[in-house]
């Protein structure tokens, strides 16, 4: 197995002992993930997981998480991270499209587990136990029943699927990004010379790993290199900064608006950051003055560009660039390829914005089943089109000014616009509408909705709100509303979002 799958077993052969995962002050070291891995392979070979099989996973940062992940993998399994944050109905979308047999759900998840499930044929349900217990009660029989010798040996080769991560897009359709095991060791690698991850690392691993930055960019690279994972159910500032002091912290990574709270804490001048030699921040613009901060407190600050498509490392700014460079997204990953170019596909000189593009060994095969959406960003010599406009300097450095795709971030969490508006348009009142993100002190950006009503009808933010939970994340809802009489239209009738923006 040249897997995912294997690396417990891999790791184990070198330190067993040594500390894998921490999960609310309980301990796993790699010998014992290998032998839960191992069982837990047999038994969910023996509810007939198999080569190709599709194995979801809802629910926090824990080891359960984990252990499915690697257990799917050593079977040949492919792994379905889902989006805890989202609505019941968004899931049933993403659990039709990646019909997985099995779902490993959370006890707190289990009722909008249970609505997502209704036409989703998924065979065998596993609730994993308690929070803030650690025991996985249900997988647990899975685990108890097997012996390390039970999963067949499954010829896993780096080409293989490993994950299927899903993403929106500007249709408003969840897309699953298709990653190899290849996607995913390339990374890998790519982390370790960036981040120059250690055996004696301690990750605090805050994000959620069903998102490509937690589970890619920091929980992989750390385990490969032996460290260990500090895994956190639920970000909370206060506790973060405990956290970081208890089990001294060497690095952590989080989206802008993660750093900007844990700075905003009533703790965070009195907390002992002494642990940390680097904390990276990435998955959105990531604002001069929030670097600044951290270097005011004596930490390197690098940041990261990528994309769940690029499984994610696109760019990097390493520590020995994080005050020369301190805006930049980077220098490119060491096995990424990236380049700027115009709308016919030709790099544009320095200084010029042009769309980012990346080609290497780490960019995602495809959408799942969608070969039309897959060849709309990937030209054919392999080139992924990225949606982002960005400027090179003379040291060939990014810099990221803008976006072409129809998508804003609001705390790390992407939105596409699409989605809000097929959403609007079944309401009865709206006779038409344009969602836009505006720029907002604590997510980053939120959204704005401009609706008009039809003829004699009415909408207020309330009814709005309450309209838009039924169908989509809490996270995605507009923070306002704007009626008006019409939206802003080219002569050809096409939406002119960006005279929305300049109010
Ligand atoms: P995701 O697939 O969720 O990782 O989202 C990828 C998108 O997040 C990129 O295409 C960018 O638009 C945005 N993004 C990620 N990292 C950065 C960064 N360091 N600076 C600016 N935007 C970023
Ligand atoms: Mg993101």
């Amino acid at each position: 197995n040249e897997g995912l799958g294997s690396w417990p077993h891999r790791r184990a052969r070198i330190s067993a002992e040594d500390t894998a995962l921490i999960h609310d002050d309980r301990h796993w070291s790699y010998g014992e993930v290998r032998e839960r891995v191992s069982r837990l392979a047999g038994g969910l070979h023996r509810v007939g997981v198999a080569r190709g099989t599709r194995v979801a996973y809802l629910g926090p940062n824990h080891p359960a998480f984990v252990e499915t992940m690697f257990a799917a993998g050593q079977l040949g399994a492919v792994f379905v991270p889902l989006n805890s944050r989202l609505a019941a109905a968004e899931l049933g979308t993403i659990l039709r499209d990646a019909e997985p047999d099995v779902l490993v759900v959370a006890p707190d998840l289990a009722g909008t587990a249970e609505d997502a499930l209704a036409g989703a044929p998924v065979r065998h349900r596993f609730v994993v136990g308690d929070r803030p217990a650690a025991s996985m009660e249900a997988l647990e029989p899975l685990i108890a029943q097997s012996s390390p010798g039970d999963a067949p040996d499954v010829p896993v080769v780096l080409d293989d699927l490993a994950m299927l991560m899903y993403t929106s897009g500007t249709t408003g359709e969840p897309k699953g990004v298709a990653l190899t095991h290849a996607n995913l060791t390339w990374n890998c690698f790519n982390v370790l010379i960036d981040v120059d991850v250690s055996q004696d690392e301690v990750t605090l691993v805050s994000a959620p790993l069903f998102h490509t930055a937690a589970l890619n960019q920091t929980f992989l690279p750390t385990f490969v290199k032996g460290g260990t994972s500090v895994l956190v159910s639920a970000f909370d500032p206060d506790e973060t900064l405990e956290l970081i002091e208890r089990h001294r912290i060497s690095w952590m990574f989080g989206v802008p608006a993660m750093f900007q709270a844990l700075a905003q804490s009533p703790k965070w001048e009195s907390a002992d950051l002494s642990s940390i030699r680097a904390v990276e921040a990435g998955g959105a613009p990531v604002p001069e003055d929030l670097i600044r901060t951290y270097q005011a407190r004596g930490m390197t600050f690098m940041q990261g560009y990528g994309m769940t498509e690029a499984a994610p490392g696109v760019s990097f700014l390493r520590a020995k660039d994080s005050l020369s460079k301190v805006g930049s997204a980077g220098a490119p990953c060491f096995f990424s390829d990236v380049d700027v170019v115009d709308d016919n596909g030709c790099s544009v000189p320095e200084g010029r914005p042009g769309e980012v593009v990346v080609r290497g060994p780490n960019v995602m095969r495809g959408y799942w089943g969608k070969p039309d959406a897959t060849a709309a960003v990937m030209s054919d010599d392999g080139w992924f089109h990225s949606g982002d406009l960005a400027e090179r300097d003379e040291d060939g450095y990014l810099y990221i000014v803008d976006r072409v795709k129809d998508m804003f971030i609001s705390g790390g969490e992407n939105i596409y616009p699409a989605e809000i508006e097929n959403a609007l348009h079944e309401h009865a009142a709206v006779a038409d509408c344009a969602v836009i993100g505006v720029p907002d002190e604590r997510w980053g950006e939120t959204g704005r909705a401009f609706v008009v009503p039809h003829h004699g009808q009415h909408l207020t933010e309330e009814e709005m709100r309450g309209f838009l939970e039924q169908r989509l994340a809490r996270y995605k809802i507009p923070k306002s509303l704007v009626l008006v009489d019409e939206l802003p239209r080219s002569a050809s009738g096409k939406l002119l979002k960006k005279e929305l923006r300049t109010d």
